[in-house]
């Protein structure tokens, strides 16, 4: 046993490179004195590879094609699991004694190093199905044996989501009933979908929040920053929504801070390119690694251009389908609520 521990996240192009690069800044920002470990895809650019060396301890190519035996074989029976089979790969990192996973759209908000004293597989509830956890942010322990099970599961079962979470809630099926000390409080994995589906329960409790997760289809640099203004121009623009305005301009401070000037340095003279939504997709297809449907707001709710009686807003809300970005921006909400309390 070496007893080292690691943070360790994932990123198989630029987009989500990005996103990690402002999750390890954020986890030094914070003081970790845990390793940093990043396991990147074949399409990461050499500029963003540079900067994921100057912010993680390790860098760590995974190319499923070329990689063990079974990984190759389980990948080519499902190909429609590429990224989820990726991210399986972090149990192969045994020279470590025990990690936190955290996906590549998650921010540390404080010092989070007391995740280790947890054991495998801690993680917080989803909530879209809270007796599911949520796989953006768990604890396991790299083993190879747990890896070559996980592996075959995999390509045996398939995963009922399209992605890792269903893979991994099937594998660790007793999560939600078994160990209380293995559900990790929501505060390790807020989701901004979670803020607007119960939002007293922010207010009273979100200020203590310790990582934030951008979960769904809008991640933080499918958008567009301004640094004189300290603004992110194309919110609230556009058929997107669900990430929280506050945690968003977070996400960019850094990136503006901490990110910026690595890449400056590694891109040398050329313009550094600016951040989209094309390379910020996700690599294989949409639903891949989508945790919950729910996740992303119907885009038609946010770009009707007619104007909604109460009754109808109220029945789509009902529905699920929340306008984030008009009538039930978190600024409305929030200006509704407060005149509740009053
Ligand atoms: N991921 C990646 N490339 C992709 C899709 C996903 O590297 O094309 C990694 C990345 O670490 C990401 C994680 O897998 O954070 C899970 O995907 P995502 O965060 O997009 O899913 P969500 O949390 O929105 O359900
Ligand atoms: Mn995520």
């Amino acid at each position: 046993m070496s007893g080292e521990e690691a943070f360790v996240t994932l990123a198989t192009n630029d987009g989500y490179a990005k996103g990690a690069m402002v999750l390890g800044s954020s986890l030094r920002e914070h003081g970790t004195t845990r390793k940093l470990v990043a396991l990147v895809g074949p399409h990461v650019t050499e500029p963003c590879g540079h900067a994921l060396r100057a912010i993680f301890d390790e860098v760590c190519p995974v190319d499923v094609l070329d990689s063990g035996d079974s990984a190759r074989l389980a990948l080519m029976q499902r190909p429609d699991l590429g990224v989820t089979f990726t991210k399986l790969h972090c149990w192969t990192l045994t020279r470590y004694d025990k990690c936190v996973f955290m996906d590549a759209d998650t921010m540390a908000l404080s010092n989070i190093d007391e995740l280790f004293e947890r054991e495998e597989l801690s993680a917080a509830p989803d909530p879209g199905w809270p007796d599911c956890f949520n796989s953006g942010v768990f604890v396991f322990r790299p083993s190879v044996e747990t890896h070559e099970k996980l592996l075959t599961f995999c390509a045996e079962n398939g995963s009922f989501d399209g992605g890792d979470q269903g893979v991994l809630n099937s594998f660790f099926n007793t999560w939600a009933t078994a160990d209380i000390s293995k559900h990790l409080p929501f505060l390790y994995n807020l989701s901004s979908i979670a803020i607007y589906s119960y939002l007293p329960a922010f207010k009273h409790y979100g200020r203590d929040a310790k990582v934030v997760h951008f979960l769904g289809k809008s991640k933080p640099w499918s958008y567009t920053y301004d640094v004189e203004s300290g603004k992110v121009v194309d919110f609230p623009e556009g058929p997107q929504a669900g990430l929280h305005p506050d945690y968003l301009r977070d996400w960019w401070r850094l990136y503006t801070a901490s990110v910026v000037p690595l890449l400056r340095r590694a891109y040398g003279d050329e313009p550094v390119p600016s951040s989209g939504m094309e390379e910020g997709s996700r690599d294989i297809h949409e639903d891949e690694t989508a945790s919950s449907p729910s996740a992303d707001p119907p885009s038609e709710a946010s770009s009707s251009p007619r104007p909604m009686s109460s009754e109808e807003r109220k029945q789509r809300w009902e529905a699920g389908q929340m306008d984030y970005l008009g009538d039930d921006s978190f600024a409305n909400i929030e200006r509704k609520l407060d005149s509740f309390l009053k």
